[in-house]
């Protein structure tokens, strides 16, 4: 199994993130894609990277960092790092700032020209923006990349498909309250779907309000193949195909 997207480059994981790694490891979660969202984590996912072989990165400013130190330069340095295989987590959040949304907006797109320009795939983050967000991407021909966690509109999950993009589907599947990511995971083909935990957001049931590692992206992975009817194992080939497709620099 590919876990897509962990921030384990970010407390409260990275204090223990040999441990961490080595449970998931032992759990079957054999690949990590360690999610960079400002200069501090990009760098420590990247040396994370460079460090374990199942670990991967992906480099860029969260729409909540855009007050750090925004330096495009190292981050295109960085996008041609053989284990950064993606930019992101980039985005709009219009759920925790509304105020600066002018500036989310520059950020967002100067970082996706970066992506276009350097080919790669892009990893967006939205809250309360899949709207303008589709907006801004549609006619952006040669980008690719996913919708993580994404939980917003279902009728948008199908117009970003029909954009080429994935959609990461992530722990609020297995909530027993929600219907919205099991009817987006129902109605979207296998082939665009990929796994994700957010670590250590998010955690899935039954380890719900508790710190979320990428060990258990396994609970998200069984909800779904129960949810699409097939077995663990096709859907552990799908995604990881699925995965290696989008982010083709992981081996
Ligand atoms: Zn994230």
């Amino acid at each position: 199994m590919i876990d897509t997207h962990a921030h384990i480059n970010i407390a409260p994981l990275y204090e223990n993130v040999e441990d961490i790694i080595n449970k998931a490891t032992l759990a079957g979660v054999n690949k990590i894609i360690a999610i960079g969202i400002n200069n501090k984590t990009n760098l420590r996912a990247l040396k994370l990277a460079e460090h374990y072989p199942q670990v991967y990165a992906t480099v860029g400013y969260h729409p909540s960092e855009i007050a750090d130190k925004l330096d495009f330069i190292t981050l295109e340095k960085q996008l041609n790092h053989p284990k950064v295989v993606g930019l992101g987590e980039i985005g709009l959040d219009l759920y925790w700032q509304k105020d600066n949304l002018v500036k989310q907006q520059e950020v967002f797109l100067k970082q996706i020209e970066l992506a276009i320009k350097t080919k790669m795939p892009v990893v967006i983050h939205s809250r309360n923006s899949a709207d303008l967000i589709y907006q801004l991407i549609k006619t952006k021909k040669h980008l690719k990349g996913v919708m993580h966690c994404y939980s917003e509109h279902e009728e948008l999950s199908e117009k970003f498909i029909e954009l080429g993009f994935y959609l990461g589907i992530g722990g609020i599947i297995t909530f027993k309250n929600d219907q919205i990511v099991k009817n987006i995971a129902l109605k979207t083909p296998l082939k665009r779907l990929l796994i994700e935990t957010d670590s250590p957001y998010l955690a899935p049931t039954p380890y719900r309000g508790k710190t979320n590692e990428p060990k258990n992206v396994v609970y998200v992975l069984k909800a779904l193949a129960n949810l699409k009817k097939i077995s663990e194992a096709d859907l552990i080939k799908i995604t990881s195909d699925n995965a290696k497709m989008l982010f083709s620099k992981i081996k």
